[in-house]
């Protein structure tokens, strides 16, 4: 089943007549408990799954009535709290690649919001994209994104959603229009905004950090290559430049984004590059540290070997093809790599209290941004970097070890709240409903 195509799966549920199912992972029994026998194939897949499969409390889906979208919620470990993490839109050639992208991310978001010190756990929303429709046709998205809102309302609360890839702001208030479960409305529905400019902050923490542990000094007078000019790119530039470094070279395939930069930053020591698509030159500049910031997966075995920083410390997503293999091969080289998931955090941190309204200079965001708070991305990185050198071991390695540890963590006041919500679920047979 999992090797099916999404169509042809699609069509098997119709075929018998299932909306809505489960897999939900039973401690006592140590098992993942399917809610249809006719789905056994998949809860098989994920017992025997030693990669991706990291006993996820709940998988939820729902098949919509119009367009045939496969929506899902990845509940992996809420012991901090309710999983939060952006919901993806998504086109997937097979079944396989689409429940393991989802189990992955949601893994991610465990780690991410636990390292970052958030009372939440990790999720992720994964929705499938039915290729005979135009993804971009606003009726369309309008009815795919409510329907989710509606479908995290049956949840009751155990993944509260957000932005990523393949959504925008436009789509967060169909989702607000069905659930109260979600975060990153506009603005104007009492929403946090844009949280790219936290972010690019976020990131010089990092880069400061790294510089220190490396005994590199501090940003100023340094030469950085920053891989995409975008909505992180651009204020990380700004914030590079009013730190004082030398000079910064930036590569992108956008004319428009490489022009807007030349023209906000005209008269300081900018070199810029415009680029085709498949063209990662910008990593083997000659500088102090590179900043990934356009696209995932541009850190494998043939760029690796041509980085000549001493440092790669940047905001996209996934940046190591392999997280084993080139987290490996970047540590043998002997450059300092800041795992993505620490320093980009501020997305998730940005929006992750909106509920609780807002203040001007939120503590609990600029918390992120000190140097002397335990959680925050400048003492996070030096710990996670000095224990992976104390222990030889990849810094991303050590970052999962501590970010493991830490989301077992009960949250203090609900405890292990979400767990208990998917057990209800599961109690009032909510597949039928
Ligand atoms: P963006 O789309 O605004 O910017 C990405 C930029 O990279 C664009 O200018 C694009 O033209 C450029 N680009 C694409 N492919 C490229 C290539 N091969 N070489 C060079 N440039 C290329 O996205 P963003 O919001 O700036 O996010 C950048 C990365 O950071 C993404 O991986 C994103 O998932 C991650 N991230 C962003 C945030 C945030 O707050 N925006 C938070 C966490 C993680």
């Amino acid at each position: 089943m999992i090797n099916q195509t999404p169509a042809q799966f699609i069509e098997f549920l119709k075929k018998e007549n299932i909306k809505r199912f489960y897999f939900v992972y039973n401690t006592k029994k140590k098992t993942v408990v399917s809610s249809h026998s006719q789905l056994q194939s998949i809860a098989d897949f994920l017992n025997n799954d030693k990669r991706d499969f990291n006993k996820h409390e709940g998988l939820f889906f729902q098949l919509t009535e119009k367009y045939d979208i496969l929506q899902g919620a990845f509940v992996h470990r809420t012991n901090r709290g309710q999983a939060s993490g952006g919901v993806r839109y998504w086109n997937y050639d097979l079944m396989e690649d689409y429940f393991r992208d989802g189990l992955r991310l949601a893994n991610g978001m465990t780690y991410k919001n636990a390292l970052a010190g958030l009372w939440w756990g990790g999720g992720k929303g994964v929705m499938i994209h039915n290729s005979k429709f135009d993804k971009k046709n606003r009726e369309l998205r309008d009815y795919v994104y409510s329907q989710y809102g509606l479908f995290l309302s049956t949840l009751n609360g155990c993944y509260v959603t957000a932005e990523d890839v393949g959504t925008n702001v436009e789509d967060m208030a169909k989702i607000f229009s069905g659930t109260r479960f979600t975060t990153c409305i506009p603005g104007k529905l009492g929403g946090s905004g844009n949280p790219s400019v936290p972010t690019a902050k976020g990131v010089v923490k990092g880069m400061e950090a790294a510089l220190k542990v490396n005994n590199m000094g501090t940003l100023k007078g340094k030469t950085i290559a920053v891989q995409g000019a975008g909505n992180v790119g651009e204020p990380l530039i700004n914030f590079l430049f009013e730190k004082g470094v030398f000079k910064i070279i930036v590569a992108d395939i956008n004319p428009d984004n490489i022009y807007k930069v030349e023209k906000r930053f005209n008269g300081q020591n900018l070199e810029t590059h415009l680029i085709e698509k498949n063209d990662n030159s910008i990593l083997f500049e000659n500088v102090d540290i590179v900043a990934p910031c356009a696209v995932g997966a541009t850190l494998n075995p043939s760029t690796i070997p041509n980085i000549k920083a001493k440092i790669i410390c940047g905001a996209a997503n996934n940046q190591l093809e392999d997280s084993e293999r080139d987290g490996l091969d970047v540590f043998k080289r002997g450059i300092l790599y800041v795992p993505d998931f620490l320093t980009n955090r501020m997305g998730i941190v940005n929006c992750a209290n909106e509920q609780y309204g807002f203040v001007n200079n939120d503590s609990l965001i600029e918390n992120h941004f000190t140097e002397d708070w335990k959680f925050s991305v400048y003492q996070m990185t030096m710990q996670v970097l000095k224990k992976s050198q104390e222990e030889g071991i990849p810094p991303a390695v050590t970052a999962n070890i501590m970010a493991d540890k830490l989301s077992l963590e009960n949250h203090p006041i609900m405890g292990h709240r979400s767990q208990k919500v998917i057990d209800s679920l599961v109690e009032n047979k909510w597949e039928l409903a």
